[in-house]
């Protein structure tokens, strides 16, 4: 028998089987009880909440002569015409078919009755890949369409669509999936399949899943396999836990003030190949685990994490100030956000991680805060005549050094004309790569002042920062100096530089607000000659390497001088959240799905 996935054995054929999704649900079963059906439908809502699948059943259950309680009863010749296949329902991928010619197809199709129920209907998923013209095809169906017609649009992404085709449809949200009904879920799949299980096994699996009922039995399809009894132990093996406590370590130094160590762990963590995106996310869900650990009383219970995993977050909570476990999720938040529009992710995390490790340099009200409580405590244990636990973050050897550069760029008010002038050349000379801000002239409209600090790696190292040298210390002692890293740094800076160009002369020629919103996720590199740019998502490397989008990109490219571009998923492997992200993030693992 051929393999079928957990997710595709176990999806719901009617809308008593959605795990949640009940007010999404209820709507839809009272229109087709009364059977004042709308023509179009925006089912919005996060990945594996369930939207394709209430889109097929509503399409049955719409065709369904009886149907039981508003879902398909499954038994007439609708229902069983349906569920082989057939041309009344029909689902198109927008991120494949994302062009004006699909929609004009659809626009033919649409005109053709019904072959064997009452309605056809369309379902067009990831509905905010369309172009702007297949979006304006589209909108002229959606304005007339035959009363036969049905459409349900999914989106991850709303807010990319244009006011006219939101307007026309009835939007219905989709919301994340609690922990609680994915454990009960799972349990339910894995009593039907009979694989023995424990507890904490299946909550490790649940909170893995996000929220997402499909990522959640994608994982749980890894951990099965793995071994004979679903175990805690094994599905750490599986999620690659060895990382946690890489990231309690790193959590540790950001919350200790300890600059120096948190931007090392930082770098040995990304070094081993984990995307920027998702360890903010990792240090995101750890610092709130130590923040329960730190608030609740049944913490441990609440968590559900197996003991030894559990001492390492008390351990954290127990050296912490709450103001500093909030000031850092504040920070990295914030930095989640604003990774979405940035095109060098890295220099904005470790810009954060300096902002958090380095309060003392931060006059945001938190940072204050946590001062007056780190001197609060140093007083409290002066009086008691113990010995200082953690020291004022100037006073320990490692902070010191760095402290002074973090959050001032690194353009010092320079009063010299000379270092001045030799700033500002066309910034194809190499040798001020290594001192200028790499955002310098971003390419958004808002200034917002990123610290991009380039040199902070050799912050320890003799110069004292406040003396505006940097300049011309590098023009009259040229390149050669500290070979290695700088040739990489310069390398890094010039494909950055290169891709802000293409991203202004892009904003300024095309107007394709789709194109540029996708390449502004890009990470770019050179190799050789050709720029290589980086996407973590494989929808956005296809629909970038589509003939439209390929052209204009070919067209801006030129116009900047550069004739070798190439687009790539990050890491070389279809990418995208969920699995792919597993796969991606742990490579040593053999992880096999059909
Ligand atoms: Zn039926």
């Amino acid at each position: 028998m051929a393999h079928v996935s957990l997710y595709r054995r176990f999806r719901p054929q009617t809308f008593d089987g959605m795990v949640r999704q009940e007010h999404v649900v209820r709507i839809l079963k009272n229109q087709i009880a009364s059977g004042a059906i709308g023509h179009a439908y925006l089912f919005c809502g996060p990945r594996g909440t369930g939207k394709t699948t209430v889109a097929r059943i509503f399409a049955r259950a719409v065709n369904c002569e009886h149907p039981k309680d508003g879902s398909p009863c499954g038994e007439c010749p609708a229902c069983r015409a349906l569920a082989g296949g057939t041309l009344d329902v029909t689902e198109i991928d927008a991120a494949s078919n994302n062009g004006v010619n699909e929609m004009r197809d659809l626009r033919e199709k649409v005109q053709y009755p019904p072959v064997t129920g009452k309605y056809k209907v369309f379902i067009i998923d990831e509905v905010h890949m369309l172009t702007d013209s297949a979006f304006n095809a589209l909108l002229k169906t959606l304005e007339e369409p035959p009363a036969h017609a049905i459409f349900i649009l999914a989106t991850t992404e709303p807010q990319k669509l244009p006011a006219t085709i939101l307007s026309r449809c009835m939007r219905l949200d989709f919301k994340l999936i609690p922990e609680e009904d994915l454990e009960n879920h799972l349990k339910r799949v894995l009593g039907e399949i009979g694989k023995p299980y424990e507890e904490e096994a299946v909550a490790a699996i649940a909170r893995a899943g996000a929220g997402s009922d499909r990522d959640m039995l994608s994982i749980a399809e890894m951990c099965i396999a793995y071994s004979d009894k679903l175990t805690y132990e094994g599905v750490t093996a599986v999620l690659g836990a060895a990382d946690f406590h890489e990231t309690c370590a790193l959590v540790s130094c950001l919350l200790s003030s300890d600059s120096g160590g948190a931007l090392e762990r930082t770098e040995k963590i990304l070094s081993e190949g984990k995307a920027v995106g998702i360890l903010v996310r990792n240090l995101l869900e750890l610092l709130n685990q130590v923040l329960i650990a730190k608030t609740c009383v049944n913490a441990e219970k609440l968590l559900a994490l197996p003991k030894e995993l559990f001492s390492e977050i008390r351990t954290l909570s127990d050296g912490a100030d709450r103001q500093a476990i909030l000031r850092a999720t504040e920070i990295l938040a914030k930095a989640e956000y604003e990774l979405r529009s940035t095109a060098s992710p890295r220099i904005l995390l470790e810009a954060a991680i300096m902002r958090i490790s380095c309060p003392a340099q931060d006059y945001e009200i938190d940072a204050l805060m946590q001062r007056v409580e780190t001197l609060e405590r140093e007083i409290q244990a002066l009086r008691s005549g113990m010995p200082l636990r953690t020291a004022i973050p100037e006073a320990t050897p490692s902070a010191a050094p760095v402290s002074p550069v973090v959050p001032v760029p690194p353009v010092v008010p320079a009063p010299e004309k000379e270092a001045r002038g030799k700033a500002e050349p066309e910034p194809e000379e190499p040798s001020y790569l290594e001192e200028e801000p790499i955002f310098e002239e971003a390419y958004f409209s808002d200034p917002d002042p990123i610290p991009a600090a380039p040199k902070k790696r050799k912050m320890p190292a003799a110069e004292p920062v406040s003396e505006p040298t940097p300049f011309p210390a590098v023009a009259s002692a040229p390149a050669p100096v500290a070979k290695a890293p700088a040739a990489q740094q310069a390398d890094f800076g010039d494909a950055q530089r290169t891709f802000g160009r293409f991203m202004r002369t892009l904003r300024k020629t095309s107007r394709s607000g789709v194109l540029f919103t996708m390449c502004s996720d890009l990470e770019a590199k050179f190799e050789g000659e050709t720029l290589v740019l980086l996407s973590d998502s494989e929808t956005v490397v296809r629909s970038l390497k589509r003939e439209e989008h390929r052209k204009i990109m070919e067209q801006v490219f030129a116009e900047i001088g550069i004739s070798s571009f190439e687009v790539r998923a990050a890491g070389g492997q279809p990418q995208g959240g969920g699995i792919e992200a597993l796969k991606r993030d742990f490579k040593d693992y053999t992880i096999d799905i059909k």
